[in-house]
């Protein structure tokens, strides 16, 4: 009597709630689909149809993957991130839920940027004249107001990529000390299309990109590591055992990166102070402002010497 879809769910479940999954139930389908190749809603309306004895033994496998501690993602090979569908494997973290709250984060203050310049039109492109004017407000990018934005650290791409996605007018930079790493990276924006306008840079942080962008950076993302190495015990096994250690753990209390690289808004005309309180600080070798594209010193980024 062949097993269907209902009855492999319900014992995938088992067998996962057995392993100590916390979330059993939706693993379980996500492994099922996977290995049934269905969406969700196919999956539901072929509850009573027999699977192959292929597809069972297959699921069997990945269940026990599973249930040694290798995260969903790595087995399906994807993980969802702003609505898109990353490519995921070892080489590469998985793409976390809050970390959309950073990639929103710079939408909105692109957003509001846009939205001040259209209202405010800056000298220079009134002068440009009546074609000019049309566009005033409409949600197409202007072609002449590029924008720049970094991330540090991409990793699989997911805030590089959806970046360039959400913001039409952005030239994204994409930075990662990992080979492999931007080896996904790049998978992923050809695979969102937007592998044209995303340049990917191996090296540390901000040091390798281009020289001709001192000064003509509008944002910089990342998400450094940032556990300290002290508390690799304390992890689950999925991250211990499964992620890039580069890509989770830093020596120290866990900011190292994050005083190694700082950089943050300001407003019109704080630019020198606060550069000025952070270079007094000691810790910054290197400390700048960049400017924005209406020519104010607009972000203040902190570089920590390479070595103390
Ligand atoms: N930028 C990627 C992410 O946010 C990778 C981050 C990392 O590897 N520390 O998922």
């Amino acid at each position: 009597m062949p097993i269907t879809v209902r009855e492999a769910y319900l014992q995938g479940r088992e067998h996962l709630a057995a392993s100590g999954s916390a979330e059993a139930p939706i693993e379980a389908e996500v492994l099922l689909r996977h290995v049934l190749q269905l969406d969700r809603a196919a999956l539901y309306t072929g509850w009573d149809r027999p699977i192959s004895e292929d597809a069972w033994h297959q699921f069997q496998r990945v269940l026990d993957e599973r249930a040694r501690g290798r995260p969903v993602p790595y087995i399906v090979g994807q993980r969802e991130f702003m609505g898109f569908t990353f490519a995921v494997d070892e080489r590469v973290m998985i793409p976390r839920p809050e970390t959309e709250v950073l990639v929103e984060c710079i939408v909105e203050w692109v957003g509001r940027r846009e939205r001040g310049n259209a209202a405010a039109p800056t000298p220079a492109s009134s002068a440009r004249g009546g074609a000019r004017e049309r566009d005033v407000g409409s949600r197409l990018p202007d072609p002449g107001s590029r924008l720049f934005v970094v991330d540090v650290g991409t990793g699989s791409g997911c805030i590089a990529v959806s970046l360039a996605q959400l913001l039409p007018s952005a030239i994204v930079f994409a930075t990662d000390i990992s080979m492999e790493a931007l080896e996904v990276a790049r998978a992923n924006a050809a695979r969102h299309r937007v592998g044209n306008r995303i340049t990917f840079l191996q090296g540390d942080l901000l040091a390798p990109l281009p020289p001709h962008l001192a000064g003509r950076v509008d944002a910089v993302a990342g998400n450094p590591p940032y556990v300290p190495v002290s508390q690799r015990a304390a992890l689950p096994r999925e991250i211990r055992d499964f992620e890039p250690p580069v890509a989770v753990f830093i020596d120290g209390d866990g900011i190292a990166v994050h005083r190694q690289l700082i950089a943050m808004e300001v407003g019109a005309g704080q630019a020198d102070d606060v550069a000025g309180a952070m270079a007094g600080d000691g810790k910054y070798a290197r400390v700048r402002t960049l400017a924005d594209y209406s020519g104010i010193q607009r972000v203040v980024v902190g570089e920590r010497a390479a070595s103390p």
